[in-house]
């Protein structure tokens, strides 16, 4: 098997003022898909989910990580989940504080203890003894300091995301979480997501990328997959699992996402979801129903493409 790392930033707007800015942003999508083939010549689909995701928490630009969104009351609180193939086993934290890298402290709570998710208080308690936890200070900048006050004063006028939800969510911009899925050499899959949720969620609130079967799946033999949108959307619609069992049951993987998108597009409206996959033969594929979702992918050692909007070429 020709190993293979597909990744995305996010289903959502992806309107950039300037080149400059798309260029910034294909760059870290490349360096993450980059980062992700080193981890494949060594190592696993697992390793390459880890490496691509920590790439992107740590780019400061993506929702996730370092550039993480603030709660109602100006926190940054992660979600992430992951998930290995092979062995079917999953490691997951949610709505936790003072960690930048949350994939690796799911892949912990994984590897190290008898559990899948860890949330809140303890999850921060075994990033300090892991050497996982980051100073708060980390999380903040200027950029997204201003965008909260300016999230705030929409909030304060009526235009409030959880009062109209699917409107709103493009402007308030959503997307920008970020996922992996992976094939090793030996054929494993895996899958990965990591986010800093949706601007002004309440403390504590968890979306979707922590939880298997809505934000990730992975199985051998089957695919592997990652999505982005709206957390409550994407968990009442389980869309990873959904895309698993179409290609489990001979569904090719681009009709399949194309289903469960249009699935979803149907109930909850368009600008609700975005997710990206692969089979077990190594067909890549996305769907969304946002104005865009940023993607990328590579084989063979190599960044094959970079995409965006539905018709920048693909895959
Ligand atoms: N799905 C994420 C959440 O609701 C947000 C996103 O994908 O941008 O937490």
């Amino acid at each position: 098997m020709e190993p293979l790392i597909v990744v995305h930033g996010g289903a959502g707007a992806y309107r950039f003022s300037n080149d400059e800015e798309r260029l910034r942003y294909t760059r870290e999508l490349e360096d993450a898909v980059s980062d992700g083939l080193k981890a494949l010549s060594t190592g696993g689909a697992l390793d390459a989910v880890v490496a691509a995701v920590s790439s992107m928490e740590d780019s400061g630009i993506f929702n996730a990580g370092r550039g993480s969104v603030l709660t109602i009351s100006g926190n940054v609180e992660v979600d992430a989940g992951l998930m290995d193939g092979s062995s079917m086993r999953i490691g997951a934290v949610a709505a936790v504080r003072n960690v930048a890298n949350p994939i690796k402290l799911a892949r912990m709570v994984m590897e190290k203890t008898d559990h899948v998710m860890i949330a809140g208080e303890g999850a921060t308690e075994l990033a300090r003894m892991w050497g996982l936890f980051t100073r708060s200070s980390r999380f903040y900048n200027e950029v997204k300091l201003r965008r909260f006050e300016d999230v705030l004063k929409d909030y304060a006028n009526g235009k409030g995301y959880f009062n109209r939800v699917i409107k709103l969510a493009g402007e308030l911009g959503i997307g920008d979480t970020v996922g992996a899925v992976a094939m090793d050499r030996d054929g494993n899959l895996a899958a990965g997501t990591s986010t800093g949720g949706v601007w002004l969620k309440f403390d504590g609130r968890v979306g979707d990328s922590p939880i298997p079967g809505a934000g990730y799946w992975a199985q051998n033999g089957v695919g592997a997959f990652s999505a982005s949108g709206l957390g409550e959307v994407i968990i009442r619609s389980m869309v990873c699992i959904r895309a698993a069992f179409l290609v489990e049951n001979g569904v090719e993987v681009a009709e399949a996402l194309r289903r469960v998108v249009d699935g979803v597009t149907g109930r909850y409206g368009n600008g609700t979801v975005g997710v990206i996959g692969i089979d077990a033969r190594g067909n890549v594929a996305s769907s969304f129903n946002t104005n865009a979702m940023a993607r990328a992918w590579g084989r063979g050692g190599r960044v094959i493409r970079v995409a965006f909007h539905g018709n920048d070429p693909w895959p």
